[in-house]
């Protein structure tokens, strides 16, 4: 065995193996994989195999797509068959809402030239002769789906590692993962220890325990899962051909051919279980669990009234494993927190499909600092602590049931809710907030009338109308919401500037009390973050980033901070809550409760912060809206935000005021033409293709500033635009595609109506060329493809001229 290596990954299933195949792909063949049991011998052997492409999100359809593109081509490179079956795949969408969800997943698959298409119930017949269909309304057909044979295609991937120099140990156990002085870690096994620059957690259903060693806790739970294969039938046996994979909402189940029976696997929308919660013994390996198919009765009903030919068939199979899951359903994948070079490549749900597409971009990652796709929604550092134990597995659970259900725009279930409150919470429901569990945060989404719950959907909805409400108030006399879920830092130290002018792309600010919005890049120039950096001296900095970006971003400038220097980063979020008051009337509302001057005259101008005392709270007042009105974040100690909150409320009756909340922030910052990070601003690209230069800092010095100099000099591809959208009842949501004629010239990143400027409005990646104001394109929303034109400058306000009143 190696004495060193410079990456070991733990960890032989679909993922550990992928990993291993693409990091010798970008060129790194000094790199090592153990396996305390056989390859593939966690959850990988016992899989189902199948491979969709059916996925909403556009990253996880490009890194679906790398699986199923790999083990269809792999046999040629290694000479060890994947056991690809390109058998197609048939998605049953029973109700108006799955329609439209099947209409938003072909645009972003005819984007990424992924085939798909939406049949009848007779055109489904066609296809797979053996189904009722009497209540489907729609099936999405991708025919490029197919299945594989899990053990085969792990090993094909492994043998293609090894072909690239890389080097398997199996029947050996890590037993512990140090950090060693050197900076380097130590990969303790049972036949000796590795020294290595990087590891990665690949440990399937044992990650958490593996991660246990290291601080880490993971919010990774095992869910037991079932298949079962049917005695050969002959109506089966006498298909002409493999009839496509069926995934059934209804039944909760998908079904396959496998040989001349059929394989039925049920997520069961009840009673589902997790499994192994407090440990797993380290010698489950090539094991399955013991059937428990009374759980499983409601679905395999309703699955033989979907296939009527195998209710009288026997089982001659049954298999009952652990599948990993995460609150989210997505799994880990990046860095961990906290820990240079230790990564993690786990929790996934579907990792026989996703086993390749992970190493793909996770072998980007650790070679080159970045991924060619937006890996935020896969970032392990998108969950904090709040994620973890009950909530993790209350979550898991709830996830796993719903597998099969659409995913409507606006819905959060209740499990596991609420999390992390402000003390607000009861207060806004009693004004009608409804809420969105947001990373942990509950957040109003819109204040509802009395009676009133919403109908979620792809389309606008009943909160259509009282949003436009919520925006006329901010835009005509003020608003108020909370937004204490902001991320929050305290940046402090003598090397405090030297650490942010090294990871800014803007300028730091010069003058206590400026304000200023910066991105932060990688060394190859991608948008990683955004923050806005308020000085309160010259070595003391406040930070502030989005809800999501919490650990994210305090791992970064963290991992920043280079030896020796004198900075602290600390994450004071729970400790402040912030209400932000906005709107033409917002300086009246405050004057009352303040004895603080707020006049430009008396030097409290935009984008500049000061601390005063509001209604008899000490408040760190920012002068910044994203909304683009007059108005102040107000910062402030969490336990007194009630107070100020009713404040407010009171000082603000006479002027309007009106609680506002997170759609109707969408909806104003669309207006003003405000990037996001996250959907504008990722790492795909850089402020150049973002249309962000002014943000970039003159004379450069900055992590990634060569690279956004180049661009500059070279030119870019693609570029953002954006638009006004002739839209009628369904506005952009992101990911739909760009078209010029029957040409894919782009896609948006998100959308909104504006009810102040009555447009709708979109923002677009779209190829140079059509990024010139006034150039019209059309905009794919739900399959109705609607006339786009590019705008010169934002809907609403584009001089500032009501932010600097
Ligand atoms: C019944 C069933 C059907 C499924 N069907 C599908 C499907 O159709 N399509 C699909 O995409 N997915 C399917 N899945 C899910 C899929 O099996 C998993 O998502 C996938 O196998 C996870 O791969 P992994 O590499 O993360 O984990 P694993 O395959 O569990 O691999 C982790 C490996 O790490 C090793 N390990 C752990 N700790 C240590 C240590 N300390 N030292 C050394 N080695 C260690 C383990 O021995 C194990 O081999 C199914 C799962 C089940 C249970």
């Amino acid at each position: 065995m190696k004495e060193h290596a410079r990456v070991v990954v733990i960890g032989g299933g679909a993922l550990g193996a992928g990993l291993l195949y693409y990091l010798t792909k970008e060129g790194w063949t000094d790199v090592v994989l153990v396996e305390k049991g056989e390859l593939t011998s966690g959850s990988t052997w016992h899989a189902a195999g199948l491979i969709p492409h059916f996925i909403g999100g556009l990253s996880m359809a490009k890194l679906h797509h790398a699986g199923s593109e790999l083990y269809k081509q792999l046999e040629a490179e290694t000479g060890q068959a994947t056991g690809w079956h390109g058998c197609g795949a048939i998605r049953l969408g029973l109700t108006d809402d799955e329609v439209d969800w099947f209409r938003y997943v072909k645009g972003t698959l005819d984007y990424l030239n992924i085939e798909s298409h939406l049949l009848s119930p007779s055109e489904i017949l066609e296809v797979h002769p053996l189904l009722v269909v009497d209540d489907v309304k729609m099936g999405f057909y991708t025919p490029t789906d197919g299945h594989t044979d899990p053990a085969s295609a792990t090993n094909s991937m492994a043998i293609g590692a090894r072909m690239g120099g890389a080097e398997i140990y199996r029947h050996t156990q890590v037993l512990d993962t140090r950090l060693k002085d050197t900076g380097e870690w130590a990969v303790v096994t049972d036949k000796g220890t590795i020294t290595c620059e990087h590891v990665v957690n690949a440990a399937g259903s044992f990650a958490r325990q593996v991660g246990e060693w290291v601080g880490l806790d993971l919010p990774i739970v095992n869910m037991k899962h079932h298949y079962l294969v049917t005695e050969n039938l002959p109506e089966v046996a006498a298909l002409e051909k493999e009839p496509p994979v069926i995934r059934d909402p209804k039944a909760s189940c998908y079904y396959r051919q496998e040989q001349d029976g059929i394989l039925i696997g049920p997520y069961e929308k009840s009673g589902a279980e997790a499994w192994g919660v407090d440990g797993i013994d380290w010698g489950f390996d090539m094991e399955l669990l013991n059937p428990e198919l009374e759980r499983l009765e409601p679905s395999l009903e309703l699955a033989a009234e979907r296939i009527p030919c195998w209710s009288e068939a026997g089982i001659k199979r049954v298999v009952h494993g652990p599948i990993t899951h995460t609150p989210d359903g997505g799994f880990l994948l990046g860095p961990a927190e906290g820990l240079r070079n230790y990564w993690l490549c786990c929790g996934a749900s579907i990792g026989i499909t996703q086993g390749p597409g992970c190493g793909k971009y996770l072998a980007q990652w650790v070679v080159h600092g970045q991924t060619e796709i937006n890996v935020r929604d896969m970032d392990p550092r998108r969950y904090g602590k709040w994620a973890c134990g009950d909530y993790a597995v209350a979550k898991s659970i709830d996830e796993y049931q719903e597998m099969y259900q659409p995913a409507l725009p606006g819905e959060f279930r209740d499990v596991g809710r609420p999390t992390r409150v402000t003390p607000l919470y009861d207060r806004l429901k009693e004004l009608g907030a409804v809420y969105a569990d947001t990373f942990g945060w509950e957040r109003a989404k819109w204040f509802a009338p009395p009676g009133v719950s919403e109908v979620y959907g792809f389309r606008r909805s009943n909160w259509f109308d009282t949003v436009g409400e919520e925006c006329r108030a901010v835009r005509e006399q003020v608003g108020l919401l909370d937004l204490s879920s902001f991320a929050k830092y305290e940046v402090q130290g003598s090397d405090a500037r030297a650490l942010l002018e090294r990871v800014c792309a803007n300028r730091v600010p010069g003058r206590d009390g400026a304000v200023v919005l910066t991105q932060m890049l990688t060394a190859l120039g991608g948008i990683e973050s955004e923050a806005t950096v308020t000085r309160l001296s010259e070595d003391h900095y406040y930070l502030l980033s989005g809800a999501v970006a919490e650990i994210h971003d305090l791992d970064w400038l963290i991992q920043h901070i280079n030896p020796g220097e004198a900075v602290s980063v600390t994450n004071v979020t729970d400790k402040y809550g912030v209400l932000v008051l906005t709107g033409p009337q917002s300086r009246d509302v405050l004057a009352s409760l303040t004895d603080a001057g707020l006049e430009n005259q008396d030097g409290f101008t935009w984008m500049t912060a000061r601390e005063i005392t509001v209604a008899g709270v000490p408040v760190r007042a920012l002068r910044v809206s994203y909304v683009g009105e007059l108005g102040w974040e107000l910062h402030h100690p969490m336990s007194e935000i009630k107070t100020l909150y009713d404040g407010l409320l009171d000082a603000g009756r006479d002027h309007g005021i009106r609680p506002f909340g997170t759609y109707a922030l969408n909806a104003l910052r669309m207006e003003k033409a405000y990037k996001a990070w996250g959907t504008e601003l990722t790492t795909e690209i850089s402020l150049v293709e973002a249309d962000m230069l002014r943000f970039a800092r003159k004379g450069g010095g900055y992590i990634g500033a060569e690279v956004v100099e180049q661009k500059q000099r070279d030119g870019v591809d693609i570029r953002l635009v954006y638009c006004r959208v002739d839209a009628d009842d369904a506005d952009a949501m992101g990911n739909e595609p760009v078209y010029d004629g029957d040409q894919v010239i782009g896609i948006t990143t998100s959308g909104a109506y504006g009810h102040s400027v009555g447009q709708s409005l979109a923002f677009a990646y779209v190829n140079t060329g059509y990024d010139v104001a006034g150039t019209s394109f059309e905009i794919e929303i739900l399959g109705k493809r609607c006339k786009a034109t590019v705008l010169a400058e934002a809907a609403w306000d584009p001089q500032n001229e009501r932010l600097k009143v």
